[in-house]
């Protein structure tokens, strides 16, 4: 038995609150009869209409995902550029990204059809740790990696506490590889704390997300996440 109200936000129809104000609003029935309290429970057996269409009910599906590079993280493109969608032709739930990496970074993205999980994940407050190894074209020193740590201005906001480490350096090439585990998710974030200290990114990859790691996958490659994984992130 679920909330109705999440049965409809897993439908994709609305989030979790919209679907409250659509329950509020007299707009949902239950095998005909129209329910506009909250904290109603239905099983999947029960018919559940929204302005008197049947919502389709998918079971929700989550996937860590190996994202490739010049691929969109998106459902689908207006040009045609490839989307991480391209990498699951079998699978038949609406599922989608949960936020989003660059076009040209790589590594870990889940993807899944469950928007209160998605939007769980994606919630400031919840702080997931994500970590990036970033290849830049400079060596930053000390000092930078202690500012990355601490906190760096962009956009006007302040990076919460991250963690900074020099994985390796080519003073030929005046290039190094960077770990950085941060907790926001802001637009371009870790190519921005990178710019803040003259160091810029070439390549970038998520290789970390709360405790799920890439394992052996290789890009473009997929795997169901487990359920106490699922439970884990919740
Ligand atoms: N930070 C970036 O700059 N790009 C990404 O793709 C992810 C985090």
């Amino acid at each position: 038995m679920e909330r109705l109200q999440k049965v409809i936000a897993h439908a994709g129809i609305a989030s979790r609150r919209k679907a409250e104000e659509l329950i509020e609003q007299g707009r949902v029935t239950v095998n005909g009869k129209l329910v506009t309290e909250l904290g109603v429970k239905v099983s999947s057996r029960d018919k559940v209409e929204v302005d008197g269409l049947p919502i389709y009910r998918e079971e929700p599906v989550y996937y860590l995902f190996y994202k490739p590079k010049n691929t969109l993280s998106a459902v689908s493109d207006e040009f045609d550029r490839t989307v991480v969608n391209d990498y699951f032709p079998n699978v038949k739930e609406r599922i989608y990204p949960i936020g989003r990496l660059d076009f040209d970074t790589t590594g870990l993205l889940l993807m899944t059809n469950d928007g209160e999980f998605a939007n769980l994940l994606m919630h400031p407050r919840y702080h997931v740790e994500k970590t990036y190894v970033a290849k830049v074209n400079a060596i930053p020193t000390r000092e930078n990696l202690l500012k990355l740590e601490r906190g760096v201005i962009i956009d006007g906001k302040k990076t919460s506490k991250a963690k900074a480490r020099l994985i390796s350096q080519n003073t030929k090439k005046n290039s190094a590889v960077v770990e950085l585990t941060i907790h926001e998710g802001w637009n371009h974030q870790v190519k921005k704390m990178f710019e803040s200290i003259n160091c810029p990114v070439v390549k970038l990859k998520r290789e970390k997300f709360a405790f799920l790691t890439l394992d052996n996958l290789q890009p473009g490659m997929s795997r169901p996440l487990k359920t106490f994984e699922v439970d884990k992130l919740k």
